[in-house]
């Protein structure tokens, strides 16, 4: 199992309203272990009540493999419960039901999403106590579920179940994991007190961040474009997910950010601009904030399939967002964590540059460029270069997915 982070998936039921790509979003924004993606497979719970097993055996096979290698899975769906519950569970799936929300509490169903997955998270660090009745805990059963509303505007742990947990030999993992619970806990109860969408909250804190007063060189226009898919609808050219790339990437550009801040707009953009291809799931993500570098293990076996053929089914993403161009040591350091991971082929992305390499004219290997070239003929791996041209390309309107070919397709000729 991969200690690097938890991966933690949602899906919403055929016709729920819950904008899951801005929850994921503003959740990977606040956790620094638990990594939140939305599934890609279709969940239809088909209208008739939940039941614990018939509604879990009854799950589409490409969902129960997307969701596999996550530490918990997320359905949620208008359609009850036949036992009245928010949720049960099989195995690492959850299908949690918000049927009857608006008489429980008046606080939105992102709240009540938030609420229900630190709730499960809660659970993997000990799931063998539940106070009956409820007190506010996030221990707590909820038997009475307008007790939600209370719940989420305290957003705590009882004073009984911190002193239970601490007794407790917490593994690494799920320090890791308890120190997003206490985060998103925090920003529940902050928003839900004053009857405020969570969602709402964390993009407000967001954009003031962005807005202290600054000097920038950059003249950034904002895009009004919807980049065109290609046939097969490759590249999810959703306007939100478009709009959020370019958004984190203007962020980026800005200079009044500490650098830790720096290092997660980072990683939320390089997560999000190779998200732009459907069917690439994220296997393993290991970020250093600090040095704005993030690594990316992608299993792209349910992605484009010329590019599976050509790069294999699992592809190595090392992102540098630093503020020099990276040298042919940093090419080295890449193609030794290939070897060490037995991958065949990987990304080096560098916003700033590699040196020796000019998209324009990548005939000409010189400097750390020809360390690309060099090294990936020597160990019979594909390094594939992108910088900042790439990201201005895609940005743009380029399709990613032809781009990527077109690296894979340059790198043989020369
Ligand atoms: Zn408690």
């Amino acid at each position: 199992m991969d200690v690097n982070q938890m991966n933690v998936l949602l899906y919403a039921d055929e016709g729920f309203e819950l904008d899951l790509r801005s929850l994921v979003n503003a959740l990977n924004r606040r956790t620094s272990f638990v990594s939140f993606g939305v599934g890609t497979a279709k969940y239809n719970s088909g209208g008739e009540a939940i039941a614990r097993p018939e509604s879990y055996d009854a799950l589409p096979q490409d969902l129960l493999d997307e969701a596999e290698d996550s530490l918990r899975t997320f359905l949620f769906t208008n359609t009850p419960y036949g036992n009245n519950y928010f949720f049960q569970s099989s195995g690492n799936i959850v299908i949690v039901s918000f049927y009857g929300w608006e008489y429980l509490t008046r606080l939105p169903l992102s709240n009540g999403a938030v609420y229900m997955i630190v709730d499960n998270l809660a659970q993997t660090l000990d799931s063998n106590y539940r106070h009956h009745p409820a007190t506010g805990c996030i221990y707590d059963f909820l038997a009475d579920k307008t007790g939600v509303d209370i719940s989420m505007r305290l957003a705590h742990m009882c004073p009984d179940c911190l002193s239970r947990l601490s007794t407790k030999k917490l593994s690494e993992e799920h320090q890791r994991i308890f120190k997003d619970i206490k985060t998103l806990l925090d920003d529940l109860s902050q928003a839900s007190k004053w009857n405020d969408d969570i969602l709402k909250i964390l993009e407000n804190e967001r954009s003031e961040s962005a807005n202290v007063p600054k000097k920038t060189g950059y003249e950034i226009t904002p895009l009004d474009f919807i980049p065109e898919s290609n046939d097969e609808g490759y590249i999810d050219v959703s306007r939100e997910q478009i709009r959020d790339l370019c958004n984190y990437y203007v962020d980026l550009r800005q200079e009044n950010y500490e650098p830790h801040e720096k290092g997660e707009l980072f990683e939320t953009f390089a997560v999000a601009f190779f998200g732009l291809i459907k069917g690439w799931i994220v296997l393993e993500k290991n970020a250093n904030m600090e040095d704005c570098e993030i690594d990316i293990i992608y299993d792209i076996t349910r992605g484009p399939t010329l590019l599976r053929e050509k790069l294999g089914d699992n592809l190595y993403v090392e992102c540098k967002n630093r503020s020099k161009k990276s040298d042919a040591r940093d090419i080295s350091h890449f193609a030794m964590n290939l070897l060490s991971r037995k991958l065949k082929s990987g990304i080096f992305f560098s916003m700033k540059g590699i040196t020796g390499y000019q998209p324009e004219n990548w005939r000409n290997t010189t400097a750390a460029y020809k360390r690309i070239i060099e090294t990936s003929r020597q160990l019979d791996v594909t390094i594939l270069p992108i910088v900042g041209e790439d990201i201005e390309y895609i940005r743009n309107g380029g399709n990613l997915v032809e781009h990527l070919m077109d690296l894979v397709n340059r790198f043989v000729r020369i």
